[in-house]
């Protein structure tokens, strides 16, 4: 394959052998390779049914591994750093989540790029919406930077109680 541009979310929100979770995600960042941008580590509320805190960050890598290679390649990193699996929601030292990749869409085996879920996250736009805002989705046509605006104006709006 030639080298092609993945943005990947690292997210941690239990402490492992390199310490704080904040200390998780750039540790994982550093075994990723060719890592030729990174956003700031974020702090993010508990997401679905934990009660633990998140350390985000994203990540542009450049590889010429085909998706299903980097997938196994950092399902073998989240095991290195002790994420135990099939506990979807709970507790772990770090996830790995291939959001955008620059060859397009990707839906086989298993494997969804872009990221199923990425459009809502605020912890993934926001990040990618510094590092790469005219990136556009190729499943919805916008950019990161209109659908970080989107999202942000989903949070703004008044909740019904
Ligand atoms: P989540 O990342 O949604 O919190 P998991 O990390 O447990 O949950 O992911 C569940 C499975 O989803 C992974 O084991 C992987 O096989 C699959 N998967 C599908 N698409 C992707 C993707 N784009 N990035 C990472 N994993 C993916
Ligand atoms: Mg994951």
């Amino acid at each position: 394959m030639p080298v092609t541009s993945y943005a990947i979310a690292i997210g941690s929100n239990r402490p492992g052998a390199h310490g704080r979770p904040e200390a998780e995600v750039r540790a994982a960042v550093a075994t990723l390779g060719t890592v030729i941008a990174m956003s700031p580590v974020i702090a993010t509320p508990p997401l679905g049914p934990s009660s633990r805190r998140f350390a985000n960050a994203v990540a542009l890598l450049e590889s010429a591994e085909s998706p299903a290679d980097l997938l196994a390649r950092l399902k073998k990193i989240e095991r290195g750093f002790g994420r135990r699996p099939g506990r979807r929601w709970g507790a772990r030292v770090i996830d790995l989540d291939i959001v955008l990749w620059s060859g397009g869409i990707h839906a086989e085996s298993g494997l969804t790029i872009p990221h199923p879920a990425f459009r809502t996250r605020r912890f993934v736009l926001d990040p990618l919406l510094a590092l790469a805002p005219d990136w556009r989705d190729p499943v919805t046509g916008f950019t990161m930077r209109q659908l970080a605006a989107r999202a942000r104006a989903v949070d703004r709006r008044p909740r019904r109680s």
